[in-house]
């Protein structure tokens, strides 16, 4: 859990903010309620495949013994896209509590 979002109404329409789209990745989460705080925690944040919405799984590139590069791909229709391309999951949530700001 990184970082958390304060109840901005009563509504909480933010909570139907549950999928964006960042870096041609899309993304999908759910919204945790922080028990007595009033603050939620975007939790079981996971990328998608843009063209057949597969969960994306994470594939380690070795040379030799050492790993050089990482890479996601689907499943389902071998989509690839290299790690490096995708904004590190920490900005990624920092995008998303800034969007929910404003829904
Ligand atoms: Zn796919």
């Amino acid at each position: 859990m990184i970082a958390c979002y304060f109840k901005k109404n009563p509504e909480n329409k933010f909570l139907n903010y549950t999928e964006d789209k960042f870096d041609n990745i899309i993304f999908r989460w759910e919204w945790k309620d922080i028990y007595k705080t009033g603050k939620y925690d975007v939790y079981d944040l996971h990328k998608h495949c843009p063209k057949c919405k597969c969960i994306l799984n994470q594939k380690k590139i070795h040379l030799a013994r050492a790993v050089i590069a990482m890479l996601w791909y689907c499943p389902d229709c071998e989509y690839k896209i290299p790690d490096i391309k995708i904004q590190k999951e920490h900005d990624i949530i920092a995008l998303i509590l800034h969007r929910a700001e404003n829904k």
